[in-house]
C-alpha cells in the first residue's frame, strides 16, 4: 500500500516493537525458528534507532537462555554441535539443568550472536572453544555445511552463517576456510550469479550468502571493482552485470530472472553491489520508490506493493535495503554480518 513518498519511522517503531513484545498467534507455526524471529525484531528496533524501545539486558538473558551445553567436557566429542536452540521445545533439560535433547542449529547460532552483538553484550564472555569445537561437526568433506548434528541438507546458507558465527566469535577454528571457499566457488554459475548448491540456477539469497562468506572470510577485499579484479577467487564482472540486471523497471529487485519485484531481494543483491563496490550503478531513485509503495498502513513493508499485511521477514530486510539507500531514520548496517554498524565491527 503506498502512503505517499515518506518514510514513515514512528509507524514502523510501533510495528515492531508490537513483534518484540509477543510474537502475534500466527508466528506460533515457526516457533522452531523463534531466534529467528527475534532477530529480525531487536534488529530492525536498532535500524530504526529505536532499541531503547526494549530492555536490552532481559534480551541478552533471554537469548542466553537458548544456549545448549554438554554433560561434561568429554562429550564434545560426541559429534553434536553445541550452539543455540531454535525454541524452547527443541531443548529439554533433566534433573540437573542440563540439555538432554540437543537441538542446536546454524541459523539460530547466527541469530542469538546477531541479537546479542546488537544489544551491546560482550560476546568475549562466550566461550568460543565450545561452539567452534563443536561445529566442525557440522562441516562435511565438499567445504559445505549441515545446519544441525543429525544431518539435513546442506547448502550454501548454513555455510554463511558458520562463517558469520566465526567473525564474531573472532575464531576462525571452527571451519576450514580452504574447503568452504572450493565449495561457494563451485556454486558460481555460468551467468555469474551463485547457487545454493553446485550446478543449482543462480539465486540472489545463495548469492549474498557466497559473496559475504568471502568477504568475512577474508577471500575478497572491500570494493574490489575499483581494484583489478583479474586475480579475484570469482568473475567480479559477471556477477555485477548478473545483479545489476535482476532491478525490474518497477525499481525493485528479483531473486531469480523471470520472477517479481520483491522486497527482500533489495537487501540480498544490494549487499552483493555494496560489498563489491559496485552500489552507485543501482537506480536508488526507483529503488527507494519501489520499496517506500510496499510500507504497509500498519506499519512493516510487505513483499509486494498490493500485499495487505506486513509480516517481519520482509519488513525487515525492507528496512536493511532502505539503510542501504541511506534513508534518514535509519542506521547504517554492515551488510556482511547483518547488524548495525558499530565500532569493534573491523572488517
Ligand atoms: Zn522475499
Amino acid at each position: 500500500m503506498d502512503l505517499g513518498s515518506g518514510f514513515d519511522r514512528e509507524r514502523h517503531v510501533f510495528f515492531l516493537q508490537m513483534m518484540a513484545d509477543g510474537l502475534p498467534a500466527e508466528y506460533q507455526t515457526q516457533e522452531a525458528n523463534h531466534l529467528t524471529l527475534a532477530y529480525f525484531a531487536v534488529s530492525g528496533l536498532a535500524l530504526l534507532d529505536a532499541l531503547d524501545r526494549v530492555d536490552k539486558e532481559q534480551v541478552a538473558s533471554w537469548v542466553l537462555s537458548f544456549q545448549a551445553y554438554p554433560r561434561d567436557k568429554t562429550d564434545l566429542d560426541d559429534g553434536q554441535f553445541y550452539g543455540f536452540h531454535g525454541s524452547k521445545t527443541s531443548q529439554f533439560t533433566d534433573d540437573s539443568n542440563v540439555s538432554s535433547h540437543n537441538g542446536s542449529h546454524l541459523a539460530s547460532t547466527y541469530c542469538a550472536l546477531a541479537i546479542l552483538k546488537t544489544v551491546g553484550y560482550d560476546l568475549s564472555s562466550i566461550d568460543p572453544e565450545m561452539i567452534s569445537a563443536s561445529m566442525r561437526n557440522l562441516q562435511q568433506c565438499d567445504g559445505s555445511f549441515m545446519p544441525t548434528h543429525i544431518g539435513a541438507e546442506k547448502d550454501l546458507r548454513f555455510l554463511y552463517c558458520a562463517a558469520a558465527i566465526c567473525f564474531m566469535l573472532n575464531d576462525w577454528s571452527g571451519m576450514d576456510r580452504e574447503k568452504a571457499k572450493e565449495y561457494i566457488l563451485q556454486c558460481q554459475s555460468y551467468d555469474g550469479g551463485f547457487g545454493l548448491v553446485p550446478g543449482s540456477e543462480s539465486h540472489g539469497g545463495a548469492t549474498y550468502c557466497a559473496v559475504a562468506a568471502l568477504r568475512l572470510m577474508g577471500f575478497i577485499e572491500a570494493d574490489v571493482l575499483s581494484k583489478s579484479t583479474e586475480s579475484c577467487v570469482i568473475d567480479i564482472p559477471l556477477l555485477v552485470e548478473w545483479s545489476l540486471q535482476r532491478q525490474g523497471l518497477d525499481g525493485g529487485f528479483q531473486g531469480r530472472a523471470n520472477k517479481p519485484s520483491d522486497t527482500c531481494y533489495a537487501f540480498w543483491i544490494g549487499s552483493v553491489l555494496k560489498i563489491l563496490g559496485a552500489y552507485h550503478f543501482v537506480d536508488r531513485c526507483a529503488l527507494r520508490r519501489f520499496l517506500l509503495s510496499c510500507q504497509s498502513q500498519y506499519g512493516g513493508i510487505t513483499k509486494f506493493a498490493e500485499d495487505m499485511l506486513p509480516e517481519l521477514y520482509h519488513s525487515y530486510f525492507g528496512f536493511s535495503a532502505l539503510s542501504l539507500l541511506e534513508e534518514p531514520g535509519l542506521k547504517p548496517l554492515c551488510v556482511e554480518l547483518g547488524v548495525v554498524v558499530s565500532n569493534d565491527i573491523a572488517l
